[in-house]
């Protein structure tokens, strides 16, 4: 007889994901900085972050890009805005979406940890126990004999769960019942 390895009904959860195929992983800052001072100009450990720059009517324009924004950055943009010179810091970041192929379950449950028995040895194992081998496919070992593919079982689906689940509601709903009595007396 093949037993039944049912889903714990206080372990049926709705997943707040449910259908959702995608997540969002904000990628790593961008941060460039923009100035009218010339590379030269810039100080050595600046000067290595810098990865175009361009001149413009006016004034040269230099672009770079930095890794981090740190004190020392800060400090040299407030200092050289202060000799009147233009420094501007820009941080953006963008977010990808990945996509999955599956989508997200419906719900989150777990198995009871049911006792099946072994055709070989007799003896009960605990489903969680029962060993997996994989050769040609995946098959049951038994802990106890380690004969292969001695069980006779199978999972509950969620969905007859929650079909069972919906029918018992149902049954110990109370009913609402229009009782009409012919008024004879
Ligand atoms: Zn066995």
């Amino acid at each position: 007889m093949t037993t039944l390895i049912k889903i714990k009904r206080d372990s049926i959860k709705k997943n707040p994901n449910a259908g959702r195929d995608s997540v969002q992983i904000p990628m790593p800052w961008q941060v460039t900085f923009e100035t009218n001072m010339t590379k030269d100009e810039l100080p050595e450990w600046l000067q290595g972050n810098i990865t175009e720059w361009s001149i413009g009517t006016d004034h040269s324009l230099t672009k770079g890009w930095l890794g981090v924004v740190d004190d020392r950055v800060m400090e040299y943009a407030y200092s050289v805005i202060k000799d009147g010179n233009r420094f501007s810091i820009e941080a953006k970041r963008d977010i990808q979406t990945i996509r999955s192929i599956t989508p997200e379950p419906k719900y989150n449950y777990k198995y009871k940890n049911t006792k099946v028995k072994c055709n070989h040895c007799q003896q009960m194992i605990p489903v969680n126990d029962i060993k997996k081998d994989v050769y040609e496919g995946i098959f049951d070992v038994c802990p106890k004999c380690g004969d292969g593919d001695t069980f006779d079982y199978k999972y509950e689906q969620i969905e007859d769960a929650i079909r069972k689940e919906e029918a018992i509601k149902e049954i110990n709903k109370p009913h609402t019942i229009n009782q009409q009595y012919d008024d004879k007396t």
